[in-house]
């Protein structure tokens, strides 16, 4: 069967494969779960593995099939499911357990290994071909009503466990009740965020570098977020307007912000790091003394976060509903880009590094199912 696959270490390798047909009994103790790949969504990581700036193939490969945002109908389960049935949608998660104790709890996302294992990403094969395997473990059901956004429940994943990070830090508080919240970024994981944000009832300022009018900033206004473009307003003038900023959450990867999110963070604040920068851009104009002190004064907290638990996902569902049920159609109008097809993987490339306006790209391997 066919699959989008990589040569890691090789830049632009992008290409058809044919790789081998997976079969539930592929999965031990009877929980294999072998299902029809419906969508993918694509991200900068996949332009990025591509890049060959890293992915790795699973041992005895020399190449990688890419794609780890899932979205599958369930064709056939092993003998110890009974939590799936034929016919029924699901996502995969993307981090399969190592060998450190977090692993061992079902917190691969919290790894502290050296290597760690991602499909599509690193040392296991990704979600771009026509029908994968996997154990129910790793398998989250999407009910049918939800089928039409079921590809963006790995995104959501993400923004879920870095919003849960807050608030597990926060029980230091005793009591913790955030009314005030900035996301910096108006891609998908900004976008993402500001909904489930939205969905709680804080007060969200989406903070992003292009001007209105644009599609981005319409889509967070929906959400009842007001969008301030970086050009015309500094973080610090956000900080005036809004007060006490309980939680930032970074989703732009634009290392430099991070040095002011520190600073205009409020009293008993939370900044959650979750964009990557890749390169090794130095900052200039810290001001590191006024961080230092109002980061002591304030009792505040920096962490990052990265990929997601399996509550996460169960999170992102239900925020779906909630999406789905205040603002209909909110979620499916950030599927932008559609790329009809395997055969296609030149054009989802290109998409990848030329469509400046798209929110998501995914490849449309079967359909959204119906
Ligand atoms: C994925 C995460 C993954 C991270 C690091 C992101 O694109 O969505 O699931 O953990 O890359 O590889
Ligand atoms: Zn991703």
């Amino acid at each position: 069967m066919k699959a989008i696959a990589v040569y890691p270490g090789k830049p632009d390798s992008v290409h058809l494969a044919d790789v081998p047909e997976p079969r539930v009994s592929d999965i031990a103790d009877g929980r294999g779960v072998l299902a029809t790949i419906l969508q993918v969504g694509v991200d900068a990581t996949d332009r990025e593995i591509n890049a060959a700036e890293y992915g790795a193939a699973p041992q005895g490969d020399d190449y990688l099939v890419i794609g780890h945002e899932s979205f599958g109908r369930v064709e056939a389960v092993g003998a110890n499911v009974s939590e799936l049935l034929p016919g029924d949608y699901v996502v995969f998660m993307v981090r399969r357990p190592g060998n450190s104790v977090y692993d061992r709890i079902g917190y691969q996302d919290m790894t502290t290994d050296d290597t760690y294992f991602e499909r599509g990403i690193n040392l296991r094969h990704g979600y771009l071909t026509e029908r994968v395997v996997d154990s129910a473990d790793y398998a989250i059901r999407v009910p049918p009503g939800l089928r039409n956004v079921g590809v963006l429940l790995e995104p959501t994943s993400v923004a879920e466990k870095a919003i849960r990070q807050a608030y597990e830090i926060q029980r230091r508080l005793g009591v913790w009740r955030p009314r005030k919240a900035v996301v910096l970024g108006a891609g998908p994981l900004g976008l993402l965020a500001t909904m489930i944000l939205r969905v709680r009832g804080l007060e969200v300022v989406t903070f992003a570098l292009a001007p209105r009018p644009n599609h981005n900033a319409d889509l967070a206004e929906t959400t009842g977020a007001r969008y301030v473009c970086a050009q015309d307003r500094k973080l610090e003038d956000v900080a005036a307007e809004l007060g006490n900023i309980d939680l930032i959450v970074e989703a732009t990867g634009f290392s430099p912000l991070v040095f002011d999110a520190m600073e205009q963070l409020g009293r008993n604040g939370v900044l959650v790091l979750t964009g990557i920068a890749g390169g090794d851009r130095k900052a200039d104009m810290v001001h590191a003394d006024h961080i230092l002190q109002s980061m002591v004064l304030g009792n505040k907290v920096v962490v990052g976060s990265v990929n997601a638990a399996r509550t996460d996902f169960e999170q992102g569902v239900q925020d779906f509903a909630m999406a789905e049920a205040l603002w209909p159609g909110w979620l499916s109008s950030l599927l932008t880009h559609p790329v009809h097809g395997l055969d296609r993987y030149k054009e989802m490339m290109r998409l990848l590094t030329e469509a400046k306006d798209a929110i998501k790209i995914y490849v449309d391997v079967n359909g959204a199912g119906g």
